[in-house]
C-alpha cells in the first residue's frame, strides 16, 4: 500500500561495519548509506513500502547486553502506532538472543517485526545486505505477520525458534525444531497458515535488566560441581541455565554436581535445562540420568532453543517475576 511506512532501527553488526587494521568496525550513518545504495538500486527501491530509519549506537552484536534489549524495546514501543511494521538491523552473532528477547516482550504484538543483517558489509563486493533489507522491509509491509520474525538469506524465521548456524553461508540462520515461515526466492512465499494469528490484546514490557541475571552453563564430560558453585556463587544470577547433554542428561553419578544444583535451587536460583542436541527435546524420565534433576528441582524446557529459554528467564525475571512464577 502507497501509505505503508515502516521505522528502520539501527543497532549495528556486520551490515554496517567498515574495514580497520582489526577487522571489521562498527560505523554510524548507516541509515544514510541504505538509502544512497537503494537510489543506486532504482527501480528495484521502487516497489519497497517507505520508510524512516533511527539510529542507536551501533556496536558489534558480540557486545550485547541484555540491557540493550531494554533501550530498543522502548524505542520500538514509542513508536508503536506511528508504523505500520519495524526492521531491526543487527549484528548475525547474537541475533537469535535478540529476536526471542524482543518476542517475549512484545507480547500480543499487531504488527510485524522483523530482524535482519548481513554477512557482508553494506557496500563491499557480493554483500548480501540490500537484498536482506529489501526483504525485511518487504516482510515488515506484511500485515499478516504479528511477530518477531528474522529474516535472512532465503528465508523467513520465527524470532524464538531461530539460530545462527553459519559464520559463512548466506543462509546464516535456521530454525532446528521448526518450519520456516516464508521462503524467499524469486517471489516471497509466505507460509501464512503457519504465521502467530491469535492476538490478545498488547501487553508490552521494557524491564530493567540485570546483566548477571541468567548464567549458562554446557555440560562436557568431567564437568563437576564446581562449575555451578561459581556460576551460582554471584548473588546478581537468579537463574542457571544448563545446556545438558541428549534428552536433557547430566552425570546422574555425581552427588556432588546433584548437590550443586540442588542447592542453588534451594536457595531461589530458577535451574533450568535445554538439550545442547541441535534437534529434539528435553525428555524427563526417559533416562535415569535425566530424572535426577526433578529431584534436584531443575526445570526442563521442553525443545526451546539455548538463546530463547535464557532470554525468556532474563525478560521473566527482569519483569519481577519470583523463582516460583518463573
Ligand atoms: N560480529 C558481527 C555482529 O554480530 C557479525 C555479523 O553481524 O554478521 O555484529
Amino acid at each position: 500500500h502507497p501509505m505503508t511506512r515502516i521505522l528502520i532501527l539501527s543497532v549495528g553488526g556486520t551490515i554496517g561495519m567498515v574495514a580497520s587494521a582489526r577487522g571489521y568496525v562498527p560505523a554510524p550513518g548507516l541509515g544514510e548509506r541504505l538509502r544512497h545504495a537503494l537510489r543506486g538500486a532504482g527501480a528495484a527501491a521502487d516497489a519497497l513500502p517507505a520508510f524512516d530509519v533511527l539510529e542507536q549506537p551501533p556496536i558489534d552484536s558480540a557486545d550485547l547486553r541484555p540491557t540493550h534489549w531494554r533501550a530498543w524495546a522502548q524505542a520500538l514501543q514509542a513508536a508503536w502506532d506511528d508504523y505500520d511494521g519495524f526492521v531491526l538491523l543487527h549484528g548475525t552473532d547474537t541475533m537469535a538472543w535478540s529476536a526471542a528477547a524482543l518476542a517475549f516482550m512484545l507480547r500480543g504484538q499487531d504488527k510485524p517485526v522483523i530482524l535482519t543483517g548481513a554477512q557482508v558489509p553494506l557496500g563491499v563486493a557480493r554483500s548480501d545486505a540490500l537484498a536482506n533489507v529489501c526483504a525485511a522491509l518487504t516482510l515488515a509491509a506484511c500485515a499478516d505477520v504479528r511477530e518477531v520474525a528474522v529474516c535472512f538469506g532465503r528465508h523467513l524465521w520465527r524470532g524464538c525458534r531461530v539460530r545462527k548456524v553459519s559464520a559463512q553461508r548466506f543462509d546464516a540462520f535456521a530454525a532446528p525444531n521448526d518450519e520456516p515461515l516464508a521462503e524467499l526466492g524469486i517471489a516471497v512465499a509466505l507460509h501464512r497458515q503457519r504465521l502467530w494469528r491469535w492476538s490478545h490484546g498488547r501487553r508490552f514490557a521494557a524491564p530493567p535488566f540485570d546483566d548477571r541475571a541468567v548464567a549458562a552453563l554446557a555440560l562436557h564430560p568431567g564437568l563437576g560441581a564446581v562449575a555451578v558453585r561459581a556460576l551460582t556463587a554471584d548473588a546478581r544470577v537468579r537463574a542457571l541455565l544448563l545446556h545438558s547433554y541428549g534428552a536433557g542428561n547430566v552425570p546422574a553419578q555425581d552427588r556432588a554436581f546433584l548437590d550443586a544444583l540442588a542447592d542453588a535451587s534451594a536457595r531461589g536460583v530458577v535451574v533450568a535445562n535445554v538439550t545442547q542436541c541441535w534437534h529434539g527435546a528435553v525428555d524427563p524420565g526417559a533416562y535415569a540420568t535425566g530424572s535426577v534433576l526433578a529431584d534436584a528441582g531443575v526445570v526442563p524446557l521442553a525443545d526451546m532453543t539455548p538463546e530463547a529459554a535464557w532470554a525468556k528467564l532474563h525478560v521473566l525475571l527482569a519483569g519481577g517475576a519470583d523463582a516460583a512464577t518463573v
